[in-house]
């Protein structure tokens, strides 16, 4: 698949804006501003039902737009659920898109058309800031982290860029800034191991006495700031981030990068990094949801969204601009540090309803919050449509006036009028997959987990996964908990939904593997 080089002319795209105006309320493209959560569950905010802390800003974005109840991440974990949202395509048909560590090589090819590529191609700016974890460089564990990356983002449609490599369970624990690390310097090489220690470093492992926070399985080696993790680094001490400081470093760069665009529309990518782990919330939240740091970190995401939310407004921008909030993947409570996220749990139900997790292919796994809000253009309600991060891909296409070139983002659906609230009607089918990358598949009502090799529970994080050796079929009209399973007495239906599952799996839509 080729990429598209030519700049889609600015002038042809408010023709194709003013031929949609007359049935979209809109004359001039909107802003868009992804504001991307990180392992943060539909039960994690007041809005959706949570009750032992408040999220005034979040909530006040879903009373403003759309908020939405059945919308899902592709995948139940990171990396899969970031490639299918940027690429408009189910993850599993890649090999090698897996969770990433830190020295990951890219995983998409510089000449794929992503998401950042269509909107370059009708005219925006295009930003990224936040955690990538897809994958940097052209080679896993050969990156030179004292170099400017080729290939990085610039080549995947993003003008700017300001990443974490991945998360702060990983190493390097440094931002980039154009594909370039932040503060290097040229006597204090950065260098990054995956496999073994460097030979005078203290480790997790060998020196627990070194940690402030403690590992409670894996993320035991290196050590970085008092917090152990995953790889080894050296090098680089004024390139270090200060971990309480991610988020508020992270939101002034987004409204920063928001603040410097003045001649056309602009995207905005904002990945953060609340609330993975480790969890370490800014001072100002440190202690605030009486819910430990997993709490803290979820008013902290709250903050990041009134901060932005707030700069819009102050530069006239509000009303046009299209803000996103949602989750890569569900929630998880205890993902690998000692940081009383369990202990501290109380009453409070990060899945909402929903069975299992992150790693899930129960419904808390991507089943996760949603909010549209578009001012301008979307009237505020809420919405049970069945629909899927990964179709705003076709879903903006449609929006903007751009034709696709050939092979882009085959599994996304455009479903513009669903996702403005104009109807319930979203996907008659989506597939979802879990950790060990086995698939289910849903049609909003019935949810079907074909027989799977795997455990049914990841006993680390103690959450369901559901893999069994057996179907299950669960009717989410009536049992959302998915707890009666109903393969045996709905035995055709089973087989026609796994019919349909496989001639999804089948449909390479041409594409070689
Ligand atoms: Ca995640």
């Amino acid at each position: 698949m080729r990429k598209i080089s030519f700049v889609f002319p600015l002038i042809a795209m408010f023709a194709c804006l003013a031929q949609l105006n007359a049935q979209d309320s809109f004359i001039n493209p909107p802003n868009v501003v992804f504001i991307y959560a990180d392992d943060i569950g539909i039960g994690d905010f007041s809005c959706y039902g949570a009750t032992e802390f408040q999220t005034p800003n979040v909530d006040r974005a879903a009373e403003e737009g759309i908020k939405f109840t059945n919308v899902h991440s592709a995948a139940s974990v990171c990396t899969p659920s970031r490639y299918a949202m940027l690429m408009g395509e189910y993850a599993w048909r890649r090999r090698g898109t897996d969770v990433t560590g830190g020295d990951a090589a890219m995983i998409i090819q510089p000449d794929r058309y992503t998401l950042a590529d269509l909107f370059k191609q009708v005219g925006y700016e295009t930003g990224i800031v936040g955690k990538w974890g897809l994958g940097l460089g052209d080679k896993a564990g050969a990156q030179n982290w004292n170099e400017q990356f080729s290939p990085g983002l610039r080549d995947l449609g993003f003008d700017y860029s300001f990443i974490m490599a991945t998360d702060g369970a990983h190493v390097p624990c440094v931002f980039l800034e154009n594909d370039a690390v932040v503060n290097t310097e040229h006597n204090d090489s950065i260098e990054v191991n995956y496999n073994r220690n460097f030979h005078d470093k203290p480790s997790g492992r060998t020196n627990p006495e070194l940690l402030n926070v403690k590992p409670s399985f894996g993320h035991d080696q290196g050590i970085v700031n008092g917090i152990s993790r995953i790889g080894y680094m050296q090098g680089g001490e004024k390139a270090l981030w200060n971990d309480r400081e991610i988020s508020k470093v992270l939101t002034e760069k987004a409204i920063s990068y928001i603040e410097s665009q003045h001649t056309k529309p602009f995207f905005l990518y904002f990945a953060t990094h609340d609330a993975h782990v480790p969890r370490v919330p800014g001072n100002e939240f440190a202690g605030k949801s009486g819910m430990g740091p997993r709490g803290d970190s979820i008013l902290e995401f709250d903050w990041s969204v009134g901060q932005i939310m707030n700069r819009l407004r102050e530069l006239g921008l509000e009303n046009n601009t299209l803000i996103v909030i949602s989750s890569d993947n569900g929630p998880v409570i205890n993902d690998g540090y000692n940081d009383m996220a369990m202990e501290m749990l109380g009453e409070h139900t990060p899945g909402g309803v929903y069975r299992g997790g992150k790693y899930s292919s129960f419904e808390a796994g991507t089943r996760v919050p949603c909010i549209w809000r578009w001012p301008l253009a979307v009237s505020p309600g809420e919405s049970d449509a069945l629909l899927c991060q990964m179709d705003w891909f076709a879903t903006f296409a449609q929006m903007l006036g751009a034709t696709l070139p050939e092979g882009a983002a085959p599994d996304s659906e455009s479903l513009l009028s669903a996702w403005k609230g104009e109807t319930s009607k979203g996907r008659e089918w989506l597939v979802l997959q879990n950790q060990q990358n086995n698939l289910a598949i849903t049609n909003g009502e019935w949810k079907y987990i074909p027989p799977a090799e795997g455990p049914f529970l990841n006993k680390n994080s103690n959450i369901e996964i559901g893999n069994r050796n057996e179907p299950q079929l669960y009717n989410l009209k009536e049992d959302a908990r998915e707890r009666k399973n109903l393969a045996k007495q709905e035995a055709q239906l089973t087989i026609e939904i796994d019919k349909e599952l496989r001639r999804i799996v089948d449909n390479r839509y041409g594409l070689p593997l």
